[in-house]
């Protein structure tokens, strides 16, 4: 099979002619080849999407809509082919992209088609002398480049409000997890999305991402992935003068306070730490528990990491399914490693599982839990982004806050506590761009959604993507 570029409307090779290996990670196995594109189709997207702004833009929002409308609803009914796609692809168990990945991805199209259509600017009246109005118009051409570990999900969270907003999108997915992307296209051309709308090419970060990031006609860019790579966007654009959204890494803490619902925040706490094998931007990795009920903590948290069964992300039950790719299982057993050098002791885990028949060559982790290590060691402080999370036992609540906020990261947090103030209290004062309070990755698509520190610049997510995706012009009519 062969992964192609989605150009002016038709599905095509790149020009030239390089192809890269895409591996199912569950077996090890290369199943298809992914367009290794460069410059120059990026420069055949780009001159697509310029031909196609000026009717884009110019339609009304309403008929926009019902071409977004009709994308959602063909990925509604490919459910299921959507979903093995992914699994197969990415690793994750088969159930998770059918419940969360593939249902989040029509649901991004229906609710930004819509969002365009309710979406309205601000008047200023300056008493008795003037009236300011508010233009949003689109902005031309965005850049749309997003990572591996939720595939479909976070690539139309960026398209479907740039399309929404009239703006034509080149777009990247990541080269790890190209497939439903690669659907995508073809549920685009079905839906009958103008020629050069969307443009989705294919191709690694510093040959093609690189290209959308520096090109001049691409006049903002809507990034999610790692730090590092969000430092090289920033670097690049901020001379352009471009518009940058960037999403980028965690080292999410989850707050446990003694007077918590024990059974609700166990349940939650388990799946913050290891779904989609921890490979979620949002999982909570370092776990600080109020030292009262550190021990009970620990022992309930044990025996229910031991029940997540790792396997064949195809299997029914499985919790845990393979790692993306081999690059990403080597630097999780590297941080397992160091964890132990640093002083860690493996409560759970820690090692490879190695499964038989098809998945024999897969590359598969166990659910791994670590304590003894201090806030301030490197098992700490750097991003894993696998199935390892840390224990800390902590005093009081301002030892809490301080555990939380030494980190360079601040995307999201979790607080488990019956108690309303302390909640409030607490949530203000943790530096994340998002606050879980007795619940995770409980999701309203009309709220702000990002990081401050290392974990970013700006906000996704309802009016903010709106906002981002739009240029504010002022109008002032002097009476
Ligand atoms: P990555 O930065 O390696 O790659 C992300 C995307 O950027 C890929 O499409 C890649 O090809 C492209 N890319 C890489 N270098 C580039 C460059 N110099 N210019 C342009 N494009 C470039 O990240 P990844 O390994 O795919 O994803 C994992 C990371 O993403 C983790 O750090 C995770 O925390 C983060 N993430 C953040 C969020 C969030 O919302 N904050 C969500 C999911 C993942």
């Amino acid at each position: 099979m062969k992964i192609l570029n989605y150009i002016n409307g038709e599905l095509k090779e790149p020009i030239g002619n390089l192809w890269m290996d895409n591996y199912e990670p569950a077996t090890g196995e290369i199943y298809s080849q992914i367009a290794d594109s460069d410059l120059c189709d990026v420069e055949l997207a780009v001159a697509a999407a310029e031909n196609a702004f000026e009717n884009w833009s110019n339609i009304a929002a309403e008929e926009r809509a019902k071409i977004l409308l009709r994308i959602a609803d063909i990925i509604d009914s490919k459910l299921d082919f959507l979903s093995e796609a992914e699994s197969r692809d990415n690793g994750k168990p088969i159930k998770l992209a059918s419940v969360v990945d593939i249902p989040r991805a029509s649901s991004n199209f229906r609710f930004f088609a819509t969002a365009a259509m309710q979406f309205s600017s601000d008047a200023h009246i300056t008493e008795n002398t003037a009236v300011n109005y508010t233009i949003r118009q689109p902005i031309g051409i965005v850049g749309c480049i997003s990572p591996w570990n939720l595939p479909l999900y976070l690539f139309t969270w960026k398209i479907a409000p740039a399309l929404a907003a009239g703006n034509c999108v080149i777009a990247k997915p990541s080269e790890i997890t190209p497939l439903t992307a690669f659907e995508l296209s073809k549920i685009c051309i079905e839906a009958g999305l103008p020629a050069g709308v969307l443009n989705i090419v294919h191709g690694n970060g510093p040959r093609c991402g690189a290209e959308i990031v520096k090109h001049p006609k691409v006049k903002a860019i809507s990034f999610t992935g790692s730090t590092r790579a969000g430092k090289e966007i920033a670097s690049v654009t901020a001379p352009m003068f471009k518009k940058v959204s960037l999403e980028l890494g965690g080292k999410n803490p989850n707050i446990i306070f003694a007077d918590c619902d024990f059974e609700k925040m166990i349940h939650t706490t388990i799946n913050s730490s290891f779904s989609n094998q921890g490979e979620i931007c949002l999982c909570g990795s370092r776990i600080l528990i109020e030292r009262s009920i550190y021990e009970k903590f620990k022992t309930r948290f044990v025996e229910e990491t031991s029940k997540l069964k790792v396997g064949d992300p195809n299997e029914k039950g499985v919790r845990l399914g393979a790692i993306v790719s081999k690059v990403h299982f080597e630097k999780i057993m590297y941080h397992i490693n160091l964890a132990k050098e640093e002083g860690g002791k493996i409560l759970f885990g820690g090692e490879q599982v190695k499964l038989e028949g098809r998945c024999k060559n897969g590359l598969f982790i166990q659910p791994t839990i670590i304590e003894g290590l201090k806030q301030n060691c490197r098992t700490n402080q750097e991003e894993i982004f696998g199935p390892v999370v840390t224990l800390q036992p902590f005093d009081t609540e301002e030892e809490a806050l301080q555990l939380s906020n030494n980190s360079d990261y601040g995307l999201a947090a979790t607080i488990w506590t019956e108690n309303l103030n302390r909640a409030h209290r607490v949530a203000a004062k943790v530096q994340s761009g998002i606050i879980w309070i007795n619940c995770w990755l409980f999701r309203d698509l009309r709220t702000p959604f990002g990081g401050m520190k290392n974990s970013g610049v700006g906000r996704e997510g309802g009016n903010e993507a709106m906002r981002f995706f739009t240029e504010p012009k002022n109008v002032c009519i002097k009476l």
